[in-house]
């Protein structure tokens, strides 16, 4: 199977092979100079100078742990919801008692700043604002950097606080330039690793926050977790062959730089854009992501329908819309170890799959007379691992 959702992702064959090593205790000199080199990797990813933290956990635990320790009970929060991912951080915000004002933008599209002035001249006093970077549900960017910047300016006491789970190593993201107070990412995406891991980041800001937060908290105490991480430990336990893999992307990442990674995502997610388009699939989004591509269902073609057989039939899995997108659109991810093979195989079937259900062949001749300039581009940007 093919895998080509926006996480989890293909892990490269060199991670892999770490995982059948045997595993390490997480309180040895051994893990400790590979954990220890990891934190400080992610720290150049994140590009920040304050300390960032590693959780187990999926993406959505280092979401909570964002809310729980720079938030009390009765704060007022202003969360961006364009999709899911948006009323996922906006319910949690409701879950641990803070007063949420939900900024809601139809799904697709990107946050208008004039909109986002106003919702912050509104609501001044918020202690933090909170929103995606690419809401992965709707494969959709918004303005971050912009907003950061209004918030410090209309809301100066607000923590700006991102979700960058399908942004970071996807696109730049340099925290402490553009003053974003907390950023969180999981291993499933630009990572290229198993689900399991989340990290967080906090501007000295918000580790400052994380002093007074009232919200109650145990196993995510980022603050224990840091004072572990200086003794080169982790708090609780870990899952070291995790650690181990990311270590190994890190160091790969800091290598070769992360701008070949975000260069990769950049070119396959236009090539795909640009070549579903030429097969009848145009893009959802206003704003397009390099990290993941939303597809518009063509006329004609029961959306569900056709990812079923894209998965049983063709071995590609790839994710449908959710809630009021279920049927319209495909989404495809861009992030991980993907092949250019995959690409190929991925545009092969979109154009015979829309003959199938069209009940014509032009978009398999569309393809065919594409198929070598698609290729030709798609050999412009190398892989992270070879
Ligand atoms: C994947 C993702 C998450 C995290 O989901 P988990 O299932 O908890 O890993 C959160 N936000 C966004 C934008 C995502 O793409």
């Amino acid at each position: 199977m093919r895998l080509l959702t926006p996480g989890p992702v293909p892990v490269p064959h060199a991670v892999l092979k770490l995982f059948s090593e045997p595993v390490l205790h997480h309180r040895t000199p051994e893990f400790e100079s590979i954990f220890t080199r990891a934190l400080s990797g992610l720290k150049k990813v994140f590009q920040t100078e304050q300390s960032v933290c590693i959780l187990t956990g999926t993406g959505s635990a280092a979401m909570e742990a964002a809310v729980v320790n720079t938030l009390s009970p009765g704060d007022e929060v202003l969360c961006v919801v364009s999709g899911k991912f948006g009323e996922r951080w906006a319910d949690m915000c409701e879950a641990f008692g803070c007063h949420t004002h939900r900024l809601e933008i139809p799904w697709g599209h990107t946050l208008p700043l004039d909109l986002f002035e106003q919702a912050l001249r509104q609501h001044s006093r918020v202690k933090a604002v909170l929103t995606q970077v690419c809401e992965t549900s709707t494969a959709t960017l918004h303005p971050v950097r912009e907003m950061a910047a209004l918030t410090r300016k209309h809301a100066p006491e607000a923590l700006f606080q991102a979700d960058a789970i399908t942004a970071m190593g996807c696109l730049a993201l340099p925290m402490d330039e553009w003053g974003l107070d907390v950023m969180v990412a999981g291993s499933q995406k630009a990572f290229m690793l198993p689900t399991g891991l989340s990290f967080i980041g906090l501007s000295a800001r918000a580790w400052k926050a994380a002093e007074t937060s009232q919200i109650k908290k145990y196993y995510f105490n980022l603050r224990s977790e840091k004072a572990a991480n200086a003794k080169n430990q982790t708090y609780f336990s870990t899952p070291t062959p995790l650690i181990r893999g990311l270590d190994r992307v890190l160091s790969e990442m800091n290598q070769k730089g992360i701008s070949q990674i975000q260069a990769r995502s950049e070119r396959l997610s236009e090539v795909t854009r640009e070549t579903a388009a030429e097969l009848g699939f145009a893009t959802f989004s206003q704003s397009p992501s390099p990290s993941v591509t939303a597809l518009r269902m063509p006329e004609g073609i029961p959306g569900e329908a056709f990812r079923d057989w894209l998965e049983t039939e063709r071995g590609l899995c790839v994710m449908g819309g959710q809630d009021q997108l279920k049927g319209q659109v495909l989404r495809i991810g861009h992030m991980g170890d993907i092949s250019n093979d995959d690409m190929r195989a991925f545009f092969e079937a979109l154009a015979a799959g829309a003959d199938r259900w069209l009940k014509t062949d032009r978009h398999s001749t569309k393809w065919l007379s594409l198929a070598s300039s698609v290729e030709s581009r798609l050999k412009k940007v190398d892989k992270l691992f070879p």
